[in-house]
């Protein structure tokens, strides 16, 4: 076999085998294979795409390119969320515990921000203390003992995907469905979990610009986790404007707290019912209605909130921000900005929003990039929202002034005033795919 010919084949747009994919990767895994032909097969799949059968197999090669975890150490179903990104997404924070609390078993694997979009190992090292790193032993057992356990990925699991995702970021082959279903599919089954639900966002921060897109990544997913004896359904959410108020780590971390004490923003405490309901369906095999009066009652009793104070607590973290918030902002100056215009709040350009996050220092836009956690924004404005001249729109959380500058550069453009009168809809689920 020769790359060169499976390149041609696929360029061709002919269907590879299993046998001819694994050569693939597998080469490509061991250095066998140049980037210059993955690159290349890459843009042929983004072309021509892969069929089910290809998709499947694809993610079956990465998942099992290196370590997988058993999770077979903890008793009952496990079940895995997973959102394919966005800005202010904060939801696994309040969510987690959540479920915990209503008795299901969380045991995730999270990831670090990369360009516009956050990662929730960066939000919980906001939190002094916190350890993400773990060893599978003791993330196990803590499952086991409280319910829930978030640690960062592990370097050897599912290799072939760190490498080709690094290869896809440079050569304008993400957003591609086949690529982005077979690269989070391949990490969350070597994860080991029963179930998963699937936040699949959509709109101008995410990589789905288009609901059909959308709709396409989620049927994809979860006919993959089911082609592996999973369960799994994609819930499609909107992306179109940051989730709940508050974007940059240690700003998410304290709303995940405030929604836990059931005093979040609407959209926010929303999304996480939802995608807790279709959680504990799967865990504790309960109907809807008994699903989302549990997770509701957890945020009424306390006892999400308590959850989160032993997960914090179990992990090393110091806990005295639960009860004092304004303590995990540290060392920053606070800059209001205002409208320019009357009118409706019509949208916002969401991958502009996280890129002004980034630039002030909560985000990376390389690899190894140091954050400022305490940097951010907090909006007093959402989609549909009227606005007058002068009016606060958002309050901006820096630490040096020439970013700040450059921060507000970039909102003028990410936030789209309406200058008539008339009312914007929004919407905060849009399809649920089973
Ligand atoms: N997240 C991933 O892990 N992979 C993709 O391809 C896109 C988003």
């Amino acid at each position: 076999m020769r790359a060169y010919d499976l390149i041609l084949k696929k360029r061709n747009g002919k269907e590879l085998n299993d046998g001819e994919i694994s050569y693939l990767i597998n080469g490509y895994v061991n250095g066998e294979i140049a980037d210059y032909q993955m690159a290349a097969f890459l843009m042929a799949v983004y072309f021509k795409h892969l069929n089910h059968k290809e998709t499947l197999s694809l993610t079956e090669c990465m998942r099992y390119s290196g370590d997988t975890i058993n999770l077979d150490g903890i008793k009952g179903k496990k079940v895995d969320k997973h959102s394919t990104g966005g800005v202010g997404d904060k939801t696994t924070l309040a969510l987690a515990p959540m479920v915990a609390a209503c008795g299901a078993k969380v045991a995730k694997l999270s990831g670090r921000g990369l360009g516009h979009t956050g990662g929730t190992i960066d939000k919980l090292e906001a939190i002094p203390g916190f350890r993400t790193s773990m060893t599978n032993k003791d993330w196990i057992s803590q499952v086991n003992e409280i319910g829930v356990a978030i640690a960062g990925q592990t370097a050897n699991l599912v290799p072939a995907d760190k490498k080709i995702y690094a290869l896809r970021d440079v050569t304008a082959t993400v957003d591609e469905i086949s690529l982005i279903a077979s690269s989070i599919m391949s990490k969350k089954l070597a994860s080991g979990a029963d179930a998963f639900v699937l936040d699949i966002k959509v709109g101008s921060g995410a990589f789905m610009k288009d609901l059909d897109s959308a709709k396409m990544l989620a049927k994809t997913m979860v006919e993959i986790a089911e082609s592996s004896g999973r369960q799994a359904c994609g819930v499609i959410t909107n992306m179109d404007q940051p989730l709940g108020n508050k974007v940059g780590n240690a700003l998410e971390v304290i709303e995940a707290v405030e929604t836990l004490k059931n005093q979040g923003p609407t959209d926010f405490t929303e999304l996480c019912i939802e995608l807790g309901k279709q959680m504990l369906v799967f865990a504790l095999d309960i109907d809807e209605n008994e699903a989302v009066k549990r997770l509701e009652e957890s945020l009424l009793s306390g006892t999400a909130l308590n959850k989160f104070r032993e997960f914090v607590s179990a992990q090393g973290g110091n806990t005295e921000f639960i009860d004092n918030p304004e303590t995990l902002i540290k060392e920053t100056k606070q800059y209001e900005y205002n409208a320019a215009e009357n009118g409706v709040i019509k949208g916002f350009d969401t991958e502009k929003i996280g890129i002004a996050a980034m630039t002030l220092g909560a985000g990376r836009a390389k690899k190894g990039d140091k954050l400022n956690f305490s940097v951010g924004f907090d909006f007093k404005k959402t989609i549909g929202d009227k606005v007058q001249r002068g009016e606060p729109m958002m309050t901006l959380y820096y630490n040096s002034g020439e970013k700040l500058e450059r921060a507000l550069e970039i909102l003028k453009e990410a936030i789209l005033i309406d200058r008539s009168d008339k009312t914007v809809k929004k919407e905060l689920i849009f399809d649920i795919i089973k």
